[in-house]
């Protein structure tokens, strides 16, 4: 038999499966070590064991470089639209107007295992920036600065709006926050994390910077402090009468929304 070796471990089959193939896309012969393991229990598989993604002797280097290849932002992208959260279609949007994209936010959260693989991707932005907290805005954002605390270390609090007016959840003991960073699942405007990062700045909590699934502000907002995202996606949207997937005859939908 070849021999293996391997070149890269993963925690999660999400990020080992993409991994897998870009290289079988791309030619090569895979081995992926302990991947029926972990399908069958990732919650207890991924605390024991790790995916070990293997080629043949020889091809490493020529693997790792394809590896490397692969940018954060296609394969936050490949992940999001195989988990059904980024839709591609013919859709209706609130505003009225027509678009091919839409993203259906909480699909992020539905399956766990994707939602830690993206904290732990946003958490790697953040481990250089001191902080004692990770914040989150209700309700979309909690379990993801959840996660990313738990992944730093790091303590969790949640804000929300009462009476029209962001806070801070009542109960959480803020004395030992100086400096906090923002997790927010998708920015638009930034409307809700600008009302955020102005709540903890008035409990004197400084804001180091603010990290996001998804920015499709077309980088438009300015936080006043750094801001990364996983991945920048532009939503074109049409006037009805323009549309060119109604020109095409393609049926439209309109999507969600109204339980907000
Ligand atoms: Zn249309």
């Amino acid at each position: 038999m070849e021999n293996f070796v391997t070149i890269a471990k993963f925690e999660n089959i999400f990020e080992a499966d993409l991994a897998r193939g870009l290289l079988e896309d791309n030619g090569f012969e895979v081995n992926l070590l302990n991947e029926r393991v972990v399908s069958l229990a990732p919650g207890i598989a991924s605390n024991k064991l790790c995916l070990e993604l293997q080629v043949p002797a020889g091809q490493e280097a020529k693997a790792m470089a394809f590896l490397s290849e692969s940018t954060k932002d296609s394969d936050t992208e490949a992940l999001l639209k195989s988990e059904g959260a980024i839709l591609e279609g013919h859709f209706k949007l609130t505003s009225g107007r027509h678009s091919n994209l839409y993203i259906e936010k909480i699909k992020l959260l539905q399956n766990p295992l994707l939602a830690k693989t993206l904290c732990s991707r946003l958490a790697a932005l953040i481990t250089d920036h001191d902080i004692d907290c990770v914040v989150g805005p209700a309700y979309g954002g909690i379990a993801l600065a959840f996660e990313v605390a738990s992944i730093l270390d790091k303590s969790f609090v949640f804000t929300q709006r009462k009476d029209g007016e962001m806070t801070i959840r009542s109960g959480f003991d803020l004395s030992e926050i100086k400096r906090a960073v923002v997790i927010e699942d998708i920015v638009t405007t930034g409307g809700s994390v600008v009302e955020v990062i102005q709540c903890l700045n008035d409990r004197n909590i400084e804001v180091s910077m603010v990290g996001a699934l998804v920015d499709r502000s077309g980088g438009a907002v300015d936080f006043g402090v750094p801001f990364m995202s996983l991945l920048q996606l532009d939503i074109p949207s049409y006037d009805p009468e323009e549309c060119p997937l109604c020109q095409s005859g393609i049926p439209i939908t309109k999507p969600g929304g109204s339980d907000k």
